[in-house]
């Protein structure tokens, strides 16, 4: 009886052990130091970050933080507590990466303008990642705006390979930023109600985006690769990071960092599909790679009391 029982604890960790973690995220967080739309005073910024970090340094998530350096001044000059919300970044052993200095689309500038501004984004980061000796090479394109044509794309990332950066492609977009904006109306009116229905929305947004990546993923490379999630520095996942990380456990995924995911060969996969878009890349393939367009309709909708105004 005995041997029957270890027998089949063996089966069971066997089996736990096969079907665990067999896929993979990397968390990357946009639009660094914060995203505060309107609640503007640096204690809130400094307990906002504090709390993104808190959360992923506790469930041990590694995440790269893409920085717009504009935010880092005031008046024309470098703000030191701005600086600082970067540093509590880097103390805890997070990255962060170049999303250039002023969050510009390349589809409506120019590639000098473009380009001159991720040297312009990249001053005070570079520093910043000598100081806490780590890496600085990865690069967020804002809007997910890669050019609208091959050309501008192989421009693009033609400039990139000569500054030695890596571009950081983007396969699961929950659009946060629009569930933000009504989080923070509503800390505003100090309405909780209204701030747990938001978050319960998007949460529930999330859970069903992540489906359909998966599903994409699954049509286009017969297989769940290594998925790379783009939320920002936001009040709402400031408050509920924690429940995001748990959807993605509760999915058997394990959390891998930037350097991570890029080794899964789908991205490499090459991308034969220009436009106006600002898409996921898993998008990007699907239309690439001619899997059945009609996929791309799956795409779940924000609810209602959500995208309205
Ligand atoms: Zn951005």
């Amino acid at each position: 009886m005995k041997k029957l029982y270890t027998f089949c604890l063996l089966l069971f960790f066997a089996n736990t052990f096969l079907h665990a973690q067999i896929k993979k995220v990397c968390v990357t967080i946009d639009d660094l130091p914060t995203v505060v739309y309107h609640v503007a005073s640096e204690e809130y910024k400094l307990e906002l970050t504090k709390n993104i970090v808190k959360t992923l340094k506790k469930n041990r998530v590694p995440a790269i933080g893409f920085v717009n350096e504009v935010k880092l001044y005031e008046n024309g000059n470098v703000s030191q507590e701005e600086v600082n919300l970067l540093e509590t970044w880097l103390k805890d052993g997070l990255e962060l990466g170049n999303h250039t200095y002023s969050h510009l689309s390349y589809h409506n500038t120019s590639f000098i303008a473009f380009t001159d501004n991720i040297i312009e984004g990249e001053k005070i980061d570079k520093e910043l990642a000598k100081k806490y000796n780590t890496e600085y090479k990865y690069f967020r394109h804002p809007f997910l705006n890669i050019g609208k044509t091959k050309d501008a794309a192989d421009s693009l990332t033609q400039f990139l390979k000569e500054h030695h950066y890596i571009a950081s492609p983007v396969t699961i977009d929950n659009q946060d930023y629009l569930f933000a904006q009504k989080y923070e109306q509503a800390l505003l009116k100090e309405d909780k109600d209204e701030m747990e229905k938001v978050a319960n929305a998007y949460l529930e947004h999330t859970k069903k985006k992540i489906d359909y990546y998966e599903m994409l993923s699954e049509k286009t490379f017969k297989r769940q690769i290594a998925q790379t999630l783009l939320i920002h520095a936001n009040k709402l996942n400031a408050d509920y990071l924690a429940d995001i990380i748990k959807i993605f456990e509760k999915r058997d995924y394990l959390f891998i960092s930037q350097t991570e995911v890029l080794k899964d060969k789908a991205y490499s996969e090459p991308i034969t599909k220009y436009g106006p878009w600002g898409i996921s890349w898993l998008e990007r393939w699907v239309m690439s790679k001619g899997t059945n367009k009609n996929l791309l309709k799956l795409n779940p909708e924000v609810p209602a009391f959500i995208a309205g105004e």
